[in-house]
């Protein structure tokens, strides 16, 4: 494999031609190179879009239309589809992921550009009323050049949702992925030439970021900015972008509560509640990584829930079991140290998962974790541990649920587990999150549904027709006539 970026509809080497070493999260062990990009290569990359865009939407992609655009969508969805087992075996390799799960994702890759495909020609300004003798207008533009800073969790559901909408607008996009999981979206840049997109439409600068991800949030040709990532990262993000007044979207962490009351269906919200925590071995912003169990029924979900997470097993991708490792070996460490400084305090744990006999010793498996009365003051309650570990704690009425759930930093999704309809809609109203999930939980929703978060989990939305309108600029036309 030749470490490279890809820039202009090719794949161009680093201008330094430094490299970053590609690690098998399943065994630790190198499996290839990806290219180290600079500030010169993010420029180089932002020069190729701009050129695509034209400097009066002139360029080879400014110039398409809204439905030329959509045509192109649709065929690199369907191009997604027949790369299918290529893109999910490369995610699985790259991230350690269960096949299962990368196979998931890239059909939501390709779910993402076929939606925005359809969407292209109905994004619409507005007339508006106004005085007497005027006509008023909104028209909805393109940013121009979009940088997308791309995670290593989901890299193939993440950069379809942004890059999907940014390109339905009628922007040129940057991508930086993440120095873990860069494969997939070179591959797809890839295909997107090989199905006409013009050169420049999508560029993917390969690196770590406070590299090439601070040379692209720093670039004064970057004219909107994605971030999809870590809390920490997503402030520095922030602070950059607003250097040079800088749109920006920040979807960040969360410690994302589902709340089960006693009337709620338990057979229904079991498996639901162990696999919004270990889908992806828990490395997902959107887990529901806190259970709060009215006191009534609180035993009794507790066995059902330590029952369910003795059985969770930790595999290789290719087995294909609950789950695979983590992704690298600084994320094992954390993880593994958060849950032996959570039992070193006294908290309980009520089951732990297995690793199969079969996963190499040099890998980082970390085994699911099911701790009990979780204070709602403690670390695990508040701090995201972005691995499969679930704080389970007892709520004894609705006001106490509420005020649980909604006491960390983080705002991103909730689930409610209840038969009582008005319950629903209270609870559903007073959750401070950006998505809140009544007798089922998403993991993030639906393409078609827009996602983010309040407080630290960040804010805009991504997904949904509302991901587009965010991709846009509006202008105001007010045309005196009499
Ligand atoms: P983690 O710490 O789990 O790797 P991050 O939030 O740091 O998660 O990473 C998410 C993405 O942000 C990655 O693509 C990473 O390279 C990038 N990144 C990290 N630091 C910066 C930075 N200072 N500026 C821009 N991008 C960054």
């Amino acid at each position: 494999m030749n470490a490279t970026h890809y820039i202009d509809g090719r794949r161009a080497p680093s201008e330094g031609h430094a490299t970053i070493d590609v690690i098998d999260p399943s065994d630790g062990q190198k499996f290839g190179e990806i290219a180290r990009g600079t500030a010169a290569d993010v420029d180089a990359a932002v020069r190729a879009a701009r050129r695509a865009i034209g400097d009066n939407f002139d360029g080879p992609w400014g110039a398409k239309t809204a439905l030329e655009r959509g045509r192109l969508l649709a065929k690199l969805g369907a191009a997604v589809m027949e790369h299918h087992e290529e893109l999910a075996q490369l995610e699985a390799r790259d991230t350690g992921k269960a096949l299962r799960v990368a196979r998931n994702d890239a059909t939501a890759l390709a779910r993402y550009m076929e939606y925005y495909a359809g969407a292209c020609d109905k994004l619409h300004g507005d007339t508006l009323p106004y005085e007497r003798g005027y006509t008023v207008l909104t028209v909805r533009n393109p940013h121009g050049v979009t940088g997308h800073i791309v995670p290593w969790n989901y890299p193939m559901q993440i950069a379809g949702r942004s890059v999907g909408a940014a390109l339905a607008a009628g922007n040129a996009c940057v991508v930086k992925p993440a120095e873990d999981a860069s494969l997939s979206l070179l591959r797809l840049a890839e295909i997107a030439t090989e199905v006409g997109f013009p050169a420049g439409a999508l560029n993917v600068v390969t690196g770590y970021g406070k590299e090439a991800g601070a040379a692209l949030c720093a670039h004064p040709g970057i004219d909107h900015i994605s971030f999809t990532g870590s809390t920490m990262t997503g402030r520095s993000v922030g602070l950059a972008a607003a250097e040079r007044h800088c749109p920006v979207t920040l979807e960040l962490g969360g410690k994302s509560p589902q709340i089960v009351f006693a009337d709620a269906d338990l057979d229904a919200a079991e498996p639901v509640l162990v696999n919004a925590i270990i889908q992806n071995a828990g490395q997902t912003c959107s887990a529901g990584s806190r259970v709060l169990v009215e006191q009534s029924i609180y035993e009794e979900v507790v066995q059902r829930l330590a029952k369910r997470f003795a059985a969770v097993k930790a595999g290789t991708p290719a087995e294909d079991l609950d789950m695979g490792p983590l992704i690298n070996e600084k994320q094992f460490r954390q993880v593994r140290d958060m849950v032996a400084t959570a039992e070193a305090s006294g908290l309980k744990v009520a089951a732990r998962g297995t690793v199969s006999p079969n996963a190499s010793a040099t890998g980082y498996y970390q085994e699911a974790v099911l701790f009990r009365d979780v204070p709602h003051d403690s670390d695990l309650a508040q701090r995201e541990v972005f691995g499969p570990v679930l704080a389970v704690m007892p709520f004894k009425d609705e006001a106490e649920a509420v005020r649980l759930a909604n006491g960390t930093d983080f705002g991103l999704v909730a689930g409610v587990w209840t038969r009582d309809g008005a319950r629903q809609l209270r609870m559903a109203h007073k959750l401070h999150c950006g998505q809140v999930f009544v007798n089922n939980y998403g993991a993030a929703g639906g393409v078609e549904l827009p996602f983010g978060g309040v407080k630290s989990s960040g804010f805009g939305r991504e997904k949904g027709f509302e991901a587009l309108l965010g991709f846009t600029t509006l202008k105001t036309i007010a045309i005196k006539h009499g």
